[in-house]
C-alpha cells in the first residue's frame, strides 16, 4: 500500500474511531451504564438542569418526607440534621430548618445564606414544588418539607437549597468521565496507528540507512532487500539500482585501467621494436658496414619504413588520447559519395595488387548523391576497416575484400566485407569497445592495440551515423556503417566539433 494511502487511512481512523467510540460511550452512559445512586450520571445533566438538580437531592428530600410522617422529632436533633446537611453538601446543597418563626438549623455555607425573612410560609409549598430563591450572590433552588402540627404551634419547615451558580456535581463527574475516556481512546488509537506506521516505515529506513552507509564506505557487495509497493520500497529499489550501477562502473573502471595498462605496455613494446631497427641500421650506416650505394639505399629504406610504422603507432596513440578527452576536431564538408569512395577504392586497389589480394568496389548510389562528412576522418574509418581485413586475413586463402556503397534512404550505407578469419559470436558484441582484442587476435603475433574499431565507432557516431558488424568464424566478416546524406536545404558547412 502506498504511504500516501496509508497516511490517509491512519488520519481517517484517528479522526473517525474516537468519534465512533465517543458516540458508543454516550449511548452507554445514556442507557445508564454508569448509573450510580439513581440517575445522577445520565446525560440529562446537559439537557435539563432543573430536573437534574432536583433529581440530585431527591434521595435526601424523600428521607425528610419519611421523617415528617414517622419521626418528626428528628427535625429537632442537630446531630441528625448535620448528617443530612453533610450528605447534601456533597451534592452542592444545604439544609435550613425553621421551627415556628425561628431558624433552628442553618447549613448555609458562607456567601450562600438565603433571605430568611423571605422563605415561604408553612404549608404553602408541597414537597414536589421547586422555588427559585435569591441567595447572597446567586440564585438557588428551594424544596420544602413541612413537619409537625400547625395547630399545636409545634410545626416546622425543612428547606433543601441548591445554589445554581455552580455546575451540577453529577454533571461535573460525567464530564470528567467523558474527557477521561475520550483521552484514553484517542491515546490508544493514536498509539496503535502511529506504532504500526512507525514500524513499517522505520524498518525500511534502517535498511536504507545501512545500505547508504555501506556505499559510503565503499562496500558494494550487498543486496538491499525491501519488499512492498510504497514510496519507501521504490526508494529502496532506486538505491539498489544505484548501487548496482556503481558496482558495474567500479568493475568497468578496474577493467579499463587493466586494459589501459596493457595498451601502454603493448604500445611501448610496438614502438621499441622498430626503434631498435632504426638504431641498428643507422649505426650500421655510420660504421660504414654498407659499402655499396644499393646496400646503403636498402638500409635507408628500412629506416624509413620503420619510422613510418612508428609514426602510424604514434598517430593511433594521439587519436586514442583525443577520444579520451573528447577533442577530435572535424572539418565537415559536403562531399560527393561516388567520387569520395571511388578515390579511396583506387588507392586501395593498387596497394592490394602489390600484396596479392583482391579488392572490389561497387557503388550503387546515384552520381549526384552527397554527404556531409569530414573526408579525412571517414578515410581513417575506411583505412582502419580495410587494414583490419588485411591483418586478420586467413593464411590458407587469398584475401578478398569488397567495399559496397549503397543507398539507405536518408543515409548511405558502406560495407567492408572480407573472407578472413571472422570473429566469434561471443567476441562480436565487444569489438567496438576500447582496447578490446578478440581472444584469437590476442593469442597470435598480429600486432594491435584494440582501439582501431573504437575510433571507427567514435568517428561514425560523431557524424550522426551508426556502425555494426556481422561475422562467421572461419569465413569472414562484414563491417557496416551509415552516413547521413546531405539534404538539398542543407548548405555545405564547415564546423569544428568537440564531440
Ligand atoms: P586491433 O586490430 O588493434 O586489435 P581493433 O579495434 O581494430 O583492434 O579490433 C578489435 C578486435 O576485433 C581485433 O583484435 C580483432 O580480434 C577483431 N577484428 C577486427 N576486425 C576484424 C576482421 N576484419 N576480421 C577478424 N577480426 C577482426
Amino acid at each position: 500500500m502506498k504511504l500516501k494511502t496509508r497516511l490517509f487511512l491512519s488520519f481517517t481512523l484517528i479522526i473517525i474511531l474516537p468519534i465512533l467510540m465517543a458516540f458508543a460511550l454516550y449511548g452507554f452512559v445514556a442507557l445508564g451504564g454508569f448509573r450510580r445512586g439513581g440517575n445522577e450520571m445520565r446525560p440529562l445533566y446537559f439537557s435539563n438542569t432543573v430536573d437534574a438538580l432536583t433529581a440530585n437531592t431527591d434521595a435526601d428530600v424523600n428521607r425528610l418526607k419519611q421523617w415528617s410522617k414517622a419521626f418528626p422529632e428528628r427535625f429537632l436533633n442537630r446531630e441528625i440534621l448535620s448528617d443530612i446537611n453533610s450528605s447534601l453538601s456533597e451534592k452542592n446543597s444545604f439544609l435550613v430548618v425553621k421551627q415556628g418563626t425561628k431558624i433552628i438549623f442553618d447549613g448555609a455555607p458562607d456567601g450562600m445564606h438565603p433571605r430568611y425573612s423571605k422563605l415561604p410560609i408553612y404549608g404553602k409549598l408541597s414537597a414536589t414544588d421547586v422555588l427559585v430563591v435569591r441567595l447572597e450572590n446567586q440564585s438557588g433552588m428551594l424544596r420544602e418539607v413541612d413537619f409537625g402540627n400547625y395547630r399545636d404551634h409545634n410545626h416546622g419547615q425543612a428547606f433543601v437549597i441548591t445554589p445554581t451558580g455552580s455546575i451540577v456535581p453529577g454533571a461535573g463527574r460525567i464530564l470528567l468521565t467523558y474527557v477521561f475516556w475520550m483521552a484514553l481512546i484517542l491515546f490508544f488509537t493514536a498509539l496503535i496507528i502511529v506504532s504500526t506506521l512507525y514500524n513499517s516505515i522505520i524498518r525500511k529506513i534502517r535498511k536504507m540507512q545501512e545500505a547508504t552507509e555501506n556505499i559510503r564506505g565503499g562496500n558494494l557487495d550487498f543486496t538491499l532487500d525491501v519488499k512492498g509497493t510504497d514510496e519507501l520500497s521504490e526508494l529502496a529499489g532506486s538505491i539498489e539500482r544505484m548501487k548496482n550501477r556503481l558496482r558495474a562502473d567500479a568493475m568497468q573502471k578496474i577493467q579499463n585501467e587493466d586494459a589501459q595498462r596493457k595498451f601502454l605496455s603493448n604500445i611501448t613494446h610496438d614502438l621499441k621494436t622498430p626503434l631498435t631497427s632504426v638504431i641498428g641500421y643507422s649505426e650500421g650506416l655510420l660504421d660504414g658496414i654498407a659499402p655499396t650505394p644499393e646496400k646503403q639505399m636498402k638500409y635507408v629504406q628500412t629506416i624509413h619504413n620503420k619510422a613510418v610504422e612508428m609514426n602510424d603507432l604514434l598517430n593511433e596513440l594521439s587519436i586514442f588520447t583525443k577520444i579520451d578527452t573528447n577533442s577530435i576536431l572535424y572539418n565537415f564538408e559536403d562531399i560527393n559519395v561516388k567520387g569520395f569512395f571511388g578515390e579511396f577504392a583506387e588507392e586501395t586497389e593498387v596497394e592490394f595488387e602489390s600484396q596479392n589480394a583482391g579488392f572490389r568496389y561497387v557503388c550503387e548510389v546515384a552520381d549526384d548523391t552527397n554527404m556531409v562528412a569530414d573526408p579525412s576522418q571517414i578515410k581513417r574509418v575506411l583505412h582502419n576497416l580495410v587494414s583490419n581485413a588485411v591483418k586478420y586475413r586467413r593464411d590458407d586463402t587469398e584475401l578478398k575484400v569488397m567495399l559496397l556503397v549503397s543507398d539507405a534512404g536518408e543515409f548511405i550505407q558502406a560495407e567492408v566485407a572480407d573472407n578472413g578469419r571472422g570473429i566469434s559470436q561471443e567476441d562480436l558484441p565487444h569489438v567496438f569497445e576500447r582496447l578490446f582484442r578478440a581472444d584469437k587476435a590476442r593469442n597470435t603475433q598480429i600486432k594491435g592495440s584494440g582501439i582501431g574499431l573504437s575510433i571507427v565507432k567514435k568517428i561514425v557516431n560523431d557524424h550522426g551515423g551508426q556502425v555494426w558488424a556481422t561475422s562467421n568464424e572461419g569465413t569472414g566478416s562484414i563491417f557496416y556503417f551509415l552516413l547521413r546524406k546531405s539534404s538539398d536545404k542543407e548548405e555545405p558547412s564547415e564546423q569544428d566539433s568537440d564531440n
